[in-house]
């Protein structure tokens, strides 16, 4: 298995778990897009929502629901922006399914389309 956070979970590339419990774990992005650019990875490796088992969602949920409860810890308190990338045109680069966290700093939110 060649995948970089299945790879972090098991240790053997190291980076510091900030949070971590049964569904998932948080990590800082290693090229950071905002002053605080976390990742939250669940454990279970699988590349996209399509491909969520019900465990997987149920675990996501779980996921999801917990960031909150961690404001303080990863100085999230004035807000905070989630991303998941999936596919070609989101620039995916890992196929295992991970939220990015993006905070520390009023967020744009630019308009894409070309002009
Ligand atoms: P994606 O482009 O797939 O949505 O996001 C993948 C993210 O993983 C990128 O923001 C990239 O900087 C981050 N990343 C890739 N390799 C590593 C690594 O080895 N350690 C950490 N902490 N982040 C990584
Ligand atoms: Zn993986």
């Amino acid at each position: 298995m060649s995948c970089v956070f299945c790879k972090i979970l098991k240790g053997e590339i190291p980076s510091e778990k900030l949070y971590e419990d049964e569904d998932m774990f948080i990590i800082r992005d290693i090229d950071p897009k905002a002053e605080k650019h976390y990742l939250m990875i669940p454990k279970r490796h699988y590349k996209l929502i399509a491909d969520m088992t019900k465990e997987d969602g149920l675990a996501f949920q779980r996921a999801i629901r917990k960031i909150p409860t961690l404001t303080e810890n990863l100085g999230l308190q004035s807000g905070y922006r989630l991303v998941i990338n999936q596919g070609d045109d989101a620039g995916q680069t890992v196929f295992h399914l991970h939220v990015h966290i993006l905070a520390g700093q009023p967020l744009d939110f630019p308009d894409l389309r070309k002009k």
